[in-house]
């Protein structure tokens, strides 16, 4: 972002146009909307300047522009149609210490306008860096259409109430006014009554959000896949909208926090640091405490929370505080990984069952049916299997699993820095260790890539 955008203070603010003809128009009919004293600098001016002026909409100084112009400027728009003096007037405005805007020149522009829709106060500012403006007048015609044109009423109207809104509890309860405000009772008011009885309306709803009785707090235990944010479910989406508090592990990556409420409260209950056993018991009293006084907390996970995910203690935890809970299943760590790989996890006549086994658990290595997973054809999905991968291979082997087993470690499946290490079981540790992965790993034991099999004949035939 070469261009941050934010919304500048103009009340009563000198902004300076430099030039006399339509650009210079075109940047008026923008400024016009905001409180700024408009100062207009042009040797020539068109008639329509002149109008504006003597109906004291505009200062007009007609003479070109010079030093000391600028003086106590916000802003100056350099808009004469003629770039050498565009750049002149931006030196002069620049010593005088403003910020300057020259039309049509990204470069040496100190700042740039938006496309704006205006429903004032909302007003919503769109922006390319000059990259396609086509794109912006898309977008703009697009919430144009999308924004009811009392959008704005409503937001006056609904600004003068925020002292009288204070009156219910942060948080949740107002937060549920305001929504039941402009999505409901206020658009409803709005049409039957006009703006006059907008105000009334509005003291009624909050009398009846005052009286309501307080909701529960509650936390829903939901999956966030494998990284990829395309690859949430819609409930997760409208859950993190509305969540005020997000609890999350090391798994869930950024582009996914993102799309949660503003304001929510994002808790990293995934820092290292703390002890394993240590940490649960802390994220059981932090979703706990948080649901208690009344807030809607989503438990994020990385994948399906159900596998690997120790939600059992989480909801005996919910359980025991008599706190409402619910559980949204997210894609597994594995499903995104077969699917990279364009293989399936079960296929007929090679294997019926699909074990999801972890490569340790609490006390250490995990013990496995070995027997069973070391017999020709059988898929596993081998969850944080990194550093038991040794562990692993020689169990495998000595229950007499073949060397020549496809093996694939699928590393950052469904993000951007996905890679997948196609090796065999005899070469497992050796193929790790070459690779370093640093993001999250998981095995497709009994899974060579579709697209390597043909490299690997003798696999063809035992497995395709
Ligand atoms: N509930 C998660 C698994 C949690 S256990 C799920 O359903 O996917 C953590 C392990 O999951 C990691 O050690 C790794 O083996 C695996 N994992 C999670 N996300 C992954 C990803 N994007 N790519 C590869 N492996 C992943």
């Amino acid at each position: 972002m070469d261009h941050f955008p934010i919304f500048l203070a103009l009340q009563g603010r000198r902004v300076v146009v430099a030039g006399g003809g339509e650009t210079a128009l075109a940047k008026l009919r923008i400024l016009r909307k905001t409180t700024a004293r408009l100062t207009v600098i042009a040797e020539t001016p068109d008639p329509a300047l002149q109008a504006m002026a003597v109906q004291g909409q505009i200062t007009l100084i007609a003479r070109a522009f010079g030093p000391g112009d600028a003086l106590c400027a916000a802003l100056v728009y350099a808009a004469t149609d003629d770039p050498d003096e565009d750049r002149r007037i931006a030196r002069l405005a620049r010593a005088d210490g403003a910020l300057v805007n020259l039309v049509d020149n990204l470069a040496d522009s100190q700042f740039i306008t938006p496309a704006i829709v205006d429903r004032d106060p909302v007003t919503i500012a769109i922006g390319t860096e000059g990259a396609a403006p086509v794109l912006a007048r898309a977008i703009k015609a697009d919430l144009e259409e999308r924004l009811p044109s009392t959008l704005g009423v409503l937001a006056r109207i609904g600004k003068g109430f925020r002292a009288m809104a204070d009156a219910l509890p942060m948080g949740r309860k107002r937060r549920e006014f305001w929504a039941d405000y402009y999505f409901d009772a206020g658009p409803q008011a709005l049409a039957a009554q006009g703006q006059d009885g907008l105000a009334t309306a509005l003291e009624g709803l909050l009398a009846r959000h005052l009286d309501a009785a307080p909701k529960g707090g509650r936390v829903d235990l939901v999956g966030a896949g494998p990284g990829d944010p395309e690859l949430l479910t819609l409930k997760a989406r409208k859950l993190l909208d509305r969540a005020d508090v997000v609890i999350h592990d090391r798994l869930v990556p950024q582009a996914i926090l993102e799309l949660a409420r503003r304001e929510a409260l994002i808790i990293d209950a995934g820092k290292e640091g703390f002890g394993p056993a240590m940490a649960q018991a802390d994220i059981c009293a932090l979703m706990v405490e948080h649901a208690a006084l009344g807030a809607h907390v989503v438990r994020l996970k990385g994948g399906d929370p159900a596998v690997f995910g120790r939600l059992d203690e989480e909801i005996d935890a919910l359980t025991a505080a008599g706190l409402e809970w619910s559980v949204v299943p997210g894609i597994t760590a594995a499903s995104a990984a077969a699917a990279s790989i364009g293989q399936s996890l079960t296929k007929r006549d090679r294997n019926s069952a699909l074990r999801l086994i972890t490569g340790h658990d609490m006390q250490g290595f995990a013990e496995q049916d070995w027997r069973g997973l070391a017999r020709p054809g059988a898929v596993a999905a081998i969850y944080m299997g990194k550093r038991g991968a040794r562990f692993i291979q020689g169990r495998l082997m000595m229950h007499g699993a073949a060397a020549e087993t496809p093996v694939t470690a699928v590393e950052n499946a469904a993000r951007p820095e996905a890679r997948a290490i196609a090796t065999t079981l005899a070469r497992l540790p050796h193929a790790l260790a070459e690779a370093a992965c640093t993001g999250p790993v998981i095995l497709l034991y009994g899974l060579a890539p579709r697209m390597a099999e043909a490299a690997l004949p003798h696999l063809t035939e035992e497995f395709a």
